[in-house]
């Protein structure tokens, strides 16, 4: 039986990995060893008993309780806190889901392939975060990390077949987000809720919220550098407000690989999960006649600064993905919490990004996981002073 973790079992790319697990057999097909959550407990608990798992850990020590009360006589081990994180992280498993958000789920996917294991990441902050340590690790380990967002499984499977060498450039589809149809002027005002309403996919809030910033296409285009190992000038983003095309492949030919379907996390997915192999999936299919046509739109500049500061980024490497990851955590918080505009995260990030440049040698690349958390920690802390500043400024 293949032994299967899911860390940030309870997020919604945890819940599309559970239907898919239990859909394929559950305990029965697959041992599973480690179930990640948060401050959903019951949840979690719930998925634990369902998958017969041998752990289940909570990220926070005050929710250990609840935890072990809501699985007394299941047979599931608990913990609590980020040492639990890593030591079930350090668990043997072939296939581990990273589906964590934010940098929070570098260490466990990182401990994962340490181990060998093959790593279906979700979490795209790692790679943004650090990329180069993390394909390192897998290939010093003879580990695999097969990706999950939806563009980078379509862009790996228009590859199937192919040599990389004659890939000509990646066009990754962006839907745009909540606000793509809104006047420019009227961006500097839109609010949680606002950004929070998106149009095709249903996400977690944080992601959903980059969407709408593109943060998300920003963190998806070096994520596509760092994967795919491809020159930042062959990465296009184009806006594709269907999203039914959830990525391109275009070959030196003029050929174009595209990958169609229906919007659901559970096929990029189950992708991972059979892989090599393709297997049924509970996917809708598309009916071209009803969808009758597809359309694109360039994306304005003056909209999305995210996609301007993810080419700086790629064209400094080393540390400034993890600074740019970090500081964009960080600006997504104070937008959460009220504290500064939609508009306003971009330049945080950027003033975060040139602070940090006369602080460290961005350029030279993290060798440690503990140097990425190191750096990690910084840009935060001058992340959070470039917040403050802002709404100093703001006041006077
Ligand atoms: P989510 O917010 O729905 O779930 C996040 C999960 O991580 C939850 O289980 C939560 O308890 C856990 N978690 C949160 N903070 C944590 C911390 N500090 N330590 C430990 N656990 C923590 O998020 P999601 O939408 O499922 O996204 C998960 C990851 O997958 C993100 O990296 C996201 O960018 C990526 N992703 C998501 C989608 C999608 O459709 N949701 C698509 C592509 C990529
Ligand atoms: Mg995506």
């Amino acid at each position: 039986m293949r032994r299967v973790s899911v860390f940030g079992a309870t997020g919604s790319i945890g819940e599309s990995t559970f239907d898919l697990l239990l859909r394929g057999g559950g305990h029965l097909a697959y041992q599973t060893v480690a179930l990640t959550g948060g401050r959903n407990v019951t949840r979690l608990a719930e998925m634990a008993r369902a998958l017969r798992a041998e752990v289940a850990v909570t990220a926070h020590e005050d929710c250990l309780t609840d935890l072990r009360r809501l699985l007394e006589g299941s047979g599931v081990q608990v913990a609590a806190g980020e040492a639990a994180l890593r030591e079930a992280a350090e668990r043997p498993a072939d296939w581990v889901m990273s589906a964590i958000v934010g940098a929070a789920g570098l260490a466990p996917g990182m401990i994962a392939l340490e181990q060998g294991a093959t790593l279906a990441l979700a979490n795209k902050e790692s790679l943004v975060t650090a990329g180069e340590l993390l394909m390192q690790t897998a290939a010093r380990h003879g580990a695999r990390v097969l990706p999950v967002d939806s563009e980078h499984s379509a862009i790996f499977q228009a590859l199937v077949g192919e040599d990389i060498a004659t890939v000509e450039r990646i066009i990754l589809t962006a839907s745009g987000g909540a606000l793509r149809d809104w006047p420019l002027e009227r961006l500097a005002t839109a609010s949680v809720a606002e950004a929070l309403a998106h149009p095709n996919w249903s996400m977690g809030p944080r992601i959903t919220i980059d969407s709408a910033s593109m943060f998300n296409k920003a963190l998806e285009v070096i994520e596509t550098r760092e994967y795919f190992g491809v020159a930042p000038e062959q990465i296009e983003v184009i806006i594709h407000p269907e999203s039914l095309i959830h990525s391109m492949v275009g070959y030196s030919d003029g050929a174009i690989m595209a990958h169609l379907g229906a919007h659901d996390m559970r096929h990029a997915i189950g992708y991972a999960l059979n892989w090599p192999e393709r297997q049924e999936l509970p996917v809708a299919r598309l009916n071209f006649a009803e969808i009758a046509r597809l359309s694109f739109r360039a994306p304005e500049d003056a909209r999305y600064p995210a996609l301007r500061l993810a080419r700086e980024v790629m064209a400094v490497r080393g540390k400034a993905g993890t600074v740019f990851n970090a500081a964009k955590e960080v600006a997504l918080d104070h937008f959460i919490a009220g504290s500064c505009g939609f508009l306003e995260m971009a330049g945080i990030v950027e003033d975060t990004l040139s602070c940090m440049a006369g602080q460290l040698t961005l350029s030279a690349a993290p060798v440690s996981l503990a140097e990425v958390l190191e750096t990690d920690a910084l840009a935060r802390v001058r992340a959070a002073e470039m917040a403050d500043k802002l709404q100093r400024e703001k006041r006077t």
